[in-house]
């Protein structure tokens, strides 16, 4: 399948349905259009959409956005009852990461309406299936960007489930049943899995751990990746989220990190997350200096921007993985890479069991994130500052507030 692009929905209030059409365009075939339908009621009494989900029985709440670029709003709907293999988990703090902007505008084509966001969830397990063996009511919990897969492709045998062709995104995505629509963490509760939930330690504050969850494991999967460690030189662009991580793993495998900012007052907090330097990108002369300085550079920009610029910024041999996923395409000439040898790779999430290990090493070396924390009444304005790259360095909602 090569591309997978929702349209406008229709909405029918007579016949309270929701007509989703999606065309799907596959390698060797002309696009097949395929009408996804769900049934919604209108509440007057709430002025709340609520939509009826194929299999779901479990009457939940949240904030989501019902069409695309609309603000978030409260919304009613219902999760499947937990299966024997399940855990109900309650929610108590999500994150704010740049991919629920980029999901609630359709940044990237494969938005399905109403969409509830949230990947960076922790909460505590109230209820668990007949078969469940790794968790217990009241086990303090977590899920980050999928949850669950095919299980039986050499992807998911090998520990690497964000790569697998079926694999189910937290939200904005279709159950195995290829019927059920996947709601996110800007919610009270969620079913999983026992599979693809993670073990989070009691050690550590359970809002700063939140963000481990998409921001941590993106930015901690290619260090590990690439064998970032002691000795190198490692540059991370642009200071949010993922950014901040990025300074905070790379200090801690023993590299010497510099931020690459646009932000002139985000040098101070810089080198209180570990960076050893600072440079604004803005200003020609710190960036001459920095002409094949790094090993290596974990590019976190949400925005379209030119990779050429960094590039050049690399050692012989060194590498710049992208894991920022602006909407533009990248322009690089072959010359950047071919004259040193460089490599210009991605990177996405990690698998489970990565994960687990990151938030482990977490809780072993006491790391955390810098955040926010917000009542989810103001999310949207929490977006909008995102959007400015006014972070701090992630929001995260409590659960509570909602
Ligand atoms: P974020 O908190 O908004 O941080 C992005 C940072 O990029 C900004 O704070 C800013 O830092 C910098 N920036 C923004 N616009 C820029 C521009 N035009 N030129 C240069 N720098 C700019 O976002 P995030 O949550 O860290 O996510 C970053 C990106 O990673 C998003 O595209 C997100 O979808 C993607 N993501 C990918 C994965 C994956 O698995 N690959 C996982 C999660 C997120 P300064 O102020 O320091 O310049
Ligand atoms: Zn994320
Ligand atoms: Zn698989």
């Amino acid at each position: 399948m090569k591309d997978h692009q929702p349209l406008r929905c229709i909405c029918d209030k007579r016949s309270n349905l929701i007509i989703r059409p999606h065309f799907i365009f596959y390698s060797d075939f002309s696009p097949f259009l395929f009408l996804f339908i769900s049934k919604i009621n209108y509440m007057p009494e709430t002025n709340e959409l609520v939509v009826d989900q194929p299999i779901a029985t479990l009457p939940s709440k949240g904030y989501a956005a019902m069409a695309v670029s609309e603000k978030l709003i409260p919304f009613n709907f219902k999760r499947r009852a937990p299966r024997p293999h399940d855990v109900l988990i309650e929610i108590r703090y999500c994150g704010i990461c740049h991919s629920d902007l980029h999901f609630v505008r359709n940044d990237w084509g494969m938005s399905i309406y109403p969409i509830v966001p949230g990947h960076e969830i922790v909460g505590t397990v109230t209820q668990v299936g007949n078969h469940v063996k790794k968790y217990k009511v009241g086990d303090t919990v977590g899920i980050g960007c999928l949850v669950d897969s095919c299980r039986e492709c050499d992807n998911c045998k090998n520990d690497l489930e964000q790569f697998c062709p079926g694999m189910v995104l937290t939200y904005s995505s279709y159950e195995k049943d290829s019927k059920t629509v996947t709601y996110g963490g800007y919610s009270n509760q969620i079913v999983c899995d026992e599979n693809y939930v993670l073990k989070i330690s009691d050690k550590l504050p359970l809002e700063k751990v939140a963000p481990l969850l998409c921001a941590g494991i993106t930015t901690y999967s290619p260090l590990r990746h690439w064998k970032v460690e002691s000795g190198q030189k490692v540059g991370v662009i642009g200071l949010g989220g993922l950014g901040h991580m990025a300074a905070k793993f790379a200090a801690s495998f023993g590299a010497e990190v510099t931020v690459l900012s646009t932000s002139p007052s985000k040098e101070g907090d810089a080198k209180k997350l570990g960076a050893h330097k600072f440079v604004l990108t803005t200003d020609e002369d710190q960036v001459k200096r920095l002409a094949g300085y790094f090993n290596f550079i974990l590019d976190t920009v949400s925005a379209p921007h030119d990779y050429n610029f960094y590039l050049n910024m690399l050692k012989n041999d060194g590498a710049m993985v992208c894991v920022g996923l602006p909407v533009v395409p990248a322009q690089v000439p072959s010359f950047t890479l071919v004259f040193q040898r460089r490599t210009l790779a991605g990177s996405l999430i990690g698998g489970i069991a990565e994960t687990q290990e990151m938030l482990d090493y977490c809780a072993a070396n006491n790391i955390t994130c810098d955040v926010e924390v917000i009542n989810i009444k103001d999310i949207n304005t929490a977006f909008e500052r995102m959007e400015k790259k006014d972070v701090k360095y992630r929001f995260v909602i409590d659960m509570a507030t909602l």
